[in-house]
C-alpha cells in the first residue's frame, strides 16, 4: 500500500492526474480494491484531447521538474502525435520487462537475436544500450545476447530474410504487419526457416494476432510463433509463454485489471479491455490506462513463472 500511496502522490504532480485525483476519497489508497473502485481510468481519447487542448506533447502526464532523458513518439494512428517521455526509472523498469519477455521465450547468454521493427518500438529501443542514449542495460546487455536491429518496413522483408540467413539469430522479433510480406519472401526464397531460427516473436502496439492467425502462420512457416503485447501508452509488455501459450506479465511491474463483463454461456468470462497501472513509470505515470486489447486474466501457476500474471486474448 506504501507503493500505491507513493505512486498516487507522484502522479499527482502531473496536471492530468492532479485533476483526476482531486475527486479521490482518502481511502482510495487503502487497498488495491479501493484504488480500482475509486480511481478514474484514463483513455487514449483523453490523451489526444489533452494534447489538442494544451499542446503538451506528453498530454499533461509528465510529473517531474526534470526533462525526460529520451522521448518517443507513440505508435498510434491518432489525429495528433502523442509522445512519451522516459526518465531513469522508466528506462530501467521498461527494459526489465523486455528482459523478462526475452527470458520467457528462452533467450539466454550467447544467443543471437534479430529485431525487425521500428526504432520507436520498445521491442527495438529497449533491446540494447547501443540503441538508446541513457539506457544503461537493455535486454541484450542484461542477458548477454548479441542483437541485430533493422527497421521493420514491409518492403524490406527481403533484408529480414537475409539477416536470418547471414546473422542466424535464434529468435527473430517481427512487427505483426510484416508477418505476411516476410512469409512471402521466405517462400520466394524456398527457405526452410526452422533450419535457421528457433522461433518468431510478433509484436504490435495495443493488438495481438488471433490464435487462428498464429496457428495458420506457424503451419505456413513451420516455426513456433510467440505473440508479444505492447501497450506503449502504459509502457506495458507481455509475451506468450512457450509452455502454457498464455501471455505472461509481472505483478511487481504492472497492475493489470480485466473487469469481468458478465459471462458467456457455459460460465466462460467475456474478454474485457485490459486496464493497466504501471508501477515503475514515475516521471510519466500510467494510472488505470484503458487499452484497446480485450482479454481475460487467468490464474497464475505456470511452471515457467509460477507467480506471473497470465492473460488470455
Ligand atoms: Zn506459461
Amino acid at each position: 500500500m506504501r507503493k500505491l500511496r507513493r505512486l498516487i502522490r507522484q502522479a499527482s504532480a502531473a496536471p492530468l492526474y492532479q485533476r483526476k485525483f482531486d475527486v479521490l476519497r482518502d481511502d482510495a489508497s487503502s487497498s488495491l480494491k479501493a484504488f480500482v473502485r475509486e480511481t478514474p481510468t484514463t483513455t487514449l481519447e483523453e490523451l489526444i484531447a489533452e494534447k489538442l487542448v494544451t499542446g503538451d506533447p506528453y498530454s499533461s502526464r509528465w510529473a517531474t521538474d526534470h526533462a525526460p532523458l529520451v522521448v518517443f513518439q507513440l505508435e498510434y494512428g491518432t489525429e495528433t502525435s502523442l509522445y512519451v517521455g522516459l526518465g531513469p526509472d522508466e528506462l530501467k523498469g521498461y527494459a526489465e520487462a523486455l528482459r523478462r519477455c526475452w527470458s520467457l521465450v528462452g533467450l539466454g547468454s550467447g544467443d543471437r537475436v534479430g529485431i525487425f521493427d521500428y526504432g520507436t518500438s520498445p521491442v527495438s529501443y529497449l533491446a540494447s544500450s547501443a540503441f538508446t542514449p541513457y539506457l544503461r542495460r537493455g535486454a541484450a546487455d542484461a542477458l548477454g545476447c548479441l542483437v541485430t536491429c533493422n527497421d521493420g518496413e514491409a518492403n524490406m522483408s527481403q533484408r529480414a530474410v537475409e539477416i536470418i540467413k547471414y546473422v542466424r539469430p535464434r529468435i527473430l522479433f517481427l512487427r505483426s504487419d510484416c508477418l505476411h510480406p516476410f512469409a512471402l519472401e521466405v517462400e520466394k526464397d524456398s527457405l526452410s526457416l526452422s533450419d535457421y531460427i528457433d522461433a518468431l516473436v510478433t509484436a504490435e502496439n495495443e493488438a495481438v494476432l488471433s490464435t487462428a492467425e498464429r496457428v495458420a502462420y506457424e503451419k505456413r512457416l513451420a516455426v513456433p510463433i510467440y505473440r508479444m503485447l505492447r501497450v506503449d501508452a502504459a509502457m506495458f509488455l507481455a509475451v506468450e509463454c512457450p509452455r502454457c501459450r498464455l501471455l505472461h506479465s509481472w505483478q511487481d511491474l504492472f497492475l493489470v485489471e480485466a473487469p469481468a463483463g458478465g459471462s458467456e454461456e457455459g460460465g466462460k468470462r467475456n474478454p474485457a479491455p485490459l486496464v493497466i497501472t504501471n508501477w515503475f513509470a514515475k516521471s510519466c505515470p500510467a494510472i488505470r490506462y484503458v487499452s484497446q486489447v480485450k482479454a481475460t486474466l487467468e490464474p497464475a501457476g505456470c511452471p515457467r513463472g509460477p507467480k506471473d500474471l497470465r492473460i488470455a486474448t
